[in-house]
């Protein structure tokens, strides 16, 4: 039976296991030149207060264009960008272009809007991450209030280090979000250690909202918690009105999916900013927003 079984198992893994490492070998070389090549660029995705229906933030999501075979999604080329150091470089890239554009925006008589970019766990070890943060915004001239960075609980780090390093970023006059909340498998411990601003509830938990009680249970558990611990709440992933109902009764304060906006060009957010705008007032006003939900 065991003789059996390992041939099996060979003949299962061996074509698509080479064809994925080789595609990855291919992947990681034209990843360092993509940089240098400009073929990054950034979107953003509207994220919407849910008290005053209007955009006072956007998340940066980087993208790859890969000459050859077209767009290649965060997902895929940010883990190998982290294994071979280049989330260096194309992370400072990432978090200049959002700063910079959001000046843009400012300068086109948008209002102005936070900015949110993700952070890798690369980053968190990087000596001068601090400092980095800091000369972009000078060299930018945002306001730094209207950074916000993005961990995850995923990123595991000493906690004394972690609760540092937060301490340094928050001392430039930045926000800090965690990302993804609920799917890290960590203690909640660091809930009262880490000065953070924000929660961001993943798309998993949303997903079945109001449909799955066990979802709707934990969703208004993480509402209710970031409430008392005066955090504010984005709920990720909402595509449907039913989510966003479900979301308004429970006190989320703001909102990023489909249901309003995909991640779109810097050019599209502000060309389509009051039609944007429209349009969220437009899927507002049935739900009757009623303020004694909110804490
Ligand atoms: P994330 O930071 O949690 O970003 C949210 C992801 O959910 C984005 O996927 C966004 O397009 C997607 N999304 C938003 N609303 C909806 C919705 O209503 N329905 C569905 N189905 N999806 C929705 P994206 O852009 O593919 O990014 C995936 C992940 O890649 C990000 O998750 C983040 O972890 C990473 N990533 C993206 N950009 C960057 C970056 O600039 N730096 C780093 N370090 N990581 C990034
Ligand atoms: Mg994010
Ligand atoms: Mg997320
Ligand atoms: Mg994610």
């Amino acid at each position: 039976r065991e003789a059996k079984q390992i041939p099996q198992r060979f003949l299962f893994y061996k074509p698509y296991m080479s064809k994925g490492i080789a595609d990855r070998i291919l992947l990681e070389q034209d990843l360092h030149n993509a940089l240098e090549n400009q073929e990054f660029y950034l979107d953003y995705q509207p994220q919407v207060n849910l008290k005053t229906g209007t955009v006072e933030s956007v998340e940066a999501l980087v993208r790859w264009r890969h000459p050859t075979r077209g767009f290649i999604p965060p997902d895929v080329f940010i883990p190998i960008a982290e294994e071979c150091g280049l989330i260096i470089p194309l992370g400072k890239w990432i978090l200049e272009t959002a700063c910079m554009q959001a000046k843009t925006w400012e300068r086109q008589g948008l209002p102005q809007m936070k900015v949110a970019v993700n952070l890798s766990l690369g980053q968190l070890f990087q000596q001068d991450l601090v400092e980095m943060v800091e000369h972009i915004l000078q060299r930018t001239n945002l306001e730094p209030k209207f950074l916000q960075l993005e961990i995850t609980e995923s990123m595991t780090m000493n906690i004394d280090q972690m609760t540092q390093l937060l301490h340094e970023l928050k001392a430039l006059g930045i926000q800090i979000a965690v990302d993804d909340f609920g799917t890290g498998y960590s203690s909640l411990s660091y809930l009262k250690d880490f000065p953070i601003d924000c929660l961001k509830i993943d798309r998993t938990f949303v997903r079945n909202v109001p449909n799955n009680p066990n979802d709707e249970a934990l969703v208004s558990m993480i509402i209710s918690m970031a409430k008392h611990l005066r955090l504010k709440v984005v709920a990720e992933g909402i595509e449907e009105v039913e989510q966003l109902s479900f979301l308004i009764e429970g006190g989320c304060d703001y909102i990023q999916g489909y249901l309003f906006s995909k991640p779109i060009s810097p050019q599209q957010i502000s060309e389509t900013f009051s039609e944007l705008h429209r349009h969220v007032e437009n899927v507002l006003t049935p739900l009757q927003y009623n303020e004694d939900y909110m804490i």
